[in-house]
C-alpha cells in the first residue's frame, strides 16, 4: 500500500544529464520515467516539477554578466524544454502526461490553471509543472513547494544526487551520517541544506513534509512512496 495518495516530485535538471556534461541523456530520462511509471501503477497521483540546470541557470555559466531577471527567464525556459522531454518520454512509456507552464507559451504548452491541474491528477494523468514559479529570483525548489501546497500534495519528494540529508557534507567528511528524519526547526538550527531558504520556509509554514532521496538509486522512488526507510524525511 502506498503511503501517499498525491505526491509532488521535484527533479533537478541535472538528473536528466546522466554521464553527459550538458542536456538530456536519453537512457537516463527513459530510466527515470520507468521509475515514475512504477509509482503511478501503485495508484499514486503524481505531479512533477523539473529544474533546468542541465541547460541553463540564472546564476551560473553562460549567465555571468547578464541581467539577472533575463537570465532567470532563460532558466525558466530551460525547465519548459525539460518538461516537454519528460512528458514526451512518459507518453511513449504509456503514461498520460500534461505539461502546464507558469509562463504563457500557449502554442507550446497549456498555461497552469490550478483547477485543471487538480482535474488531471484526479484522472490519473501525470502533471508536469513547467517554468518554475514564473518569476525570476526564485528556484524550481520553490516552485515545487508552491505547487505542492496548491495541489494539496501530502509530501514533496526531492530527488537529488545525495541519498538524504547528512550531518556534514559526505563528500568531504567521512564521519558524516544520514538523518532518517529531522524536523524543519532542527535542520534550520543545524544549518543543513535541504532546499533553498524560500522553498524551505514555504514547506515549513504549510506543514508540507519533504523527503530528500537519491534519484540515482534504482527503486528508491518506489520505496519512498511505499513508506520505506529511504533518504531523509524533513517534518514539522
Ligand atoms: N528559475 C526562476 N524562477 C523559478 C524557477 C527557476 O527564475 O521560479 C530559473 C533560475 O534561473 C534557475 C533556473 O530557472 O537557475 C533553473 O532552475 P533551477 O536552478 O531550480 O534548476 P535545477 O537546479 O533544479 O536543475
Amino acid at each position: 500500500m502506498p503511503a501517499y495518495k498525491r505526491i509532488l516530485l521535484k527533479l533537478s535538471g541535472e538528473a536528466l544529464m546522466g554521464d553527459d556534461a550538458f542536456g538530456i541523456n536519453r537512457a537516463t530520462i527513459v530510466r527515470m520515467v520507468e521509475e515514475i511509471a512504477e509509482v503511478t501503477r501503485l495508484g499514486v497521483e503524481v505531479a512533477i516539477v523539473i529544474g533546468g540546470g542541465n541547460i541553463f541557470r540564472g546564476v551560473a555559466g553562460g549567465s555571468v554578466g547578464m541581467d539577472r531577471a533575463t537570465a532567470d527567464y532563460m532558466g525558466m525556459l530551460a525547465t519548459v524544454m525539460n518538461s516537454l522531454a519528460l512528458a514526451d518520454t512518459m507518453e511513449k512509456a504509456g503514461l498520460v502526461a500534461r505539461v502546464m507552464s507558469a509562463i504563457a507559451i500557449e502554442q507550446v504548452v497549456e498555461p497552469y490553471v490550478r483547477p485543471k491541474a487538480l482535474q488531471y491528477l484526479e484522472e490519473g494523468k501525470v502533471v508536469v509543472f513547467a517554468a518554475g514559479t514564473g518569476n525570476p529570483f526564485f528556484t524550481t525548489d520553490t516552485a515545487a513547494a508552491l505547487r505542492g501546497a496548491e495541489i494539496g500534495a501530502e509530501i514533496v519528494l526531492k530527488a537529488t544526487k545525495v541519498d538524504g540529508v547528512y550531518s556534514a557534507d559526505p563528500n568531504k567528511d567521512p564521519s558524516a551520517t544520514r538523518y532518517t528524519t529531522i524536523s524543519f526547526d532542527e535542520a534550520m538550527a543545524k544549518n543543513l541544506q535541504v532546499m533553498d531558504a524560500t522553498a524551505f520556509a514555504l514547506c515549513r509554514d504549510q506543514k508540507l513534509p519533504v523527503k530528500v532521496f537519491s534519484i540515482f538509486k534504482p527503486g528508491a522512488l518506489r520505496n519512498v512512496v511505499l513508506g520505506g526507510d529511504e533518504g531523509t524525511l524533513v517534518h514539522v
